[in-house]
């Protein structure tokens, strides 16, 4: 098995031998955020929003930012630059730190702060042609799904509900409103024009979701960021998710009902074609 220099603590070390107290609050209580970025050919996809949001979510869970953004550049390009591939997807962990169980904050306590490299299994164009399929089920979250917090239980419940019924992903309704998928953004088409939910405590704001609103904005496609019911999401002509690993990707069916004509539809097709071209961009360093 491949060993892959990691960072930890302020050390680059081997993966297998990267170690954590098993009184490290993200072991005991869930209690640190996460980053996933993906890179293009080792360039890290827009690492400037990335790094805004994990800043965000450090306040947000009251984590004092251990790095500068310069020293997370740093560190981030490091890790990248020692692996073999082109394409990695970094996983960025920080966690409150160790300290003995109880629920307070620790005092004096430094931050665990990982970050690793994994081979990015890029979505390609045959899956994005076949596009996937989806079920709607309840979202059982919290009220903070903004914050990409470690704690993915009900995620990783609601993914594994839509896994079981041989569908790829779940998509979440709380009070009739669409919110997001498990581990994803999502996007409809309806009579020509792109919708999605805007920005709230509701869903995590997507590095991905954030570039196809602005592709659509200067690509002049017809956008609206708005709430949409279930219904208008089982009407849509096509839907669509958006996360780091799943790019732009087509839901074809939708709670074993066809959506659109059961293939990816124009508007996503046009869609897929403009972020692979800024993909193409990113590859040859220009983004
Ligand atoms: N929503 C949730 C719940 C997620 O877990 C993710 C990423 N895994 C996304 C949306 C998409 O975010 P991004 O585009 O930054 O990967």
């Amino acid at each position: 098995m491949s060993d892959p220099i990691v960072y930890l603590n302020g050390e680059y070390i081997p993966l297998s031998q990267a170690k954590v107290s098993v009184l490290d609050r993200g072991f005991i209580f869930g209690d640190g955020i996460y980053e996933v970025i993906p890179a293009y050919a080792k360039h890290p996809f827009r690492l400037r929003e990335h790094l805004a949001r994990l800043n965000n979510n450090l306040t947000a869970t009251r984590i004092t930012n251990p790095h500068s953004e310069p020293d997370w550049e740093t560190i981030i390009n490091k890790v990248v630059a020692q692996q073999d591939i082109e394409d990695q997807s970094i996983y960025l962990q920080i966690t409150r730190g160790v300290a003995q169980r109880d629920h307070a904050f620790p005092e004096e306590v430094e931050p665990t702060v990982f970050v690793m490299s994994n081979p990015l299994n890029v979505i390609d164009q045959a899956i994005f042609n076949k596009g996937v399929s989806a079920i709607t089920l309840d979202d059982i979250r919290w009220q903070y799904c903004n914050i990409k917090a470690i704690a993915l239980l009900p995620n990783i419940l609601l993914r594994q509900a839509a896994l079981d019924k041989g569908a790829q992903e779940a998509i979440l309704i709380r009070d009739d409103e669409v919110t997001e998928g498990s581990a994803s953004n999502i996007f409809i088409v309806k009579d020509g024009v792109i919708k999605t939910p805007p920005k709230s405590a509701l869903l995590l704001p997507g590095i991905t979701r954030d570039l196809v609103v602005e592709l659509a904005e200067t690509n002049g496609l017809a956008f609206e960021e708005t709430v949409f019911s279930q219904d208008e999401l089982s009407q849509a002509d096509e839907i669509w998710l958006t996360s780091s690993t799943k790019e732009v990707l087509p839901i074809v069916s939708l709670n074993e009902q066809t959506v659109g004509s059961g293939e990816p539809g124009s508007v996503s097709r046009k869609m897929y074609e403009i972020f692979q071209a800024y993909k193409a961009e990113l590859k040859q360093g220009k983004q």
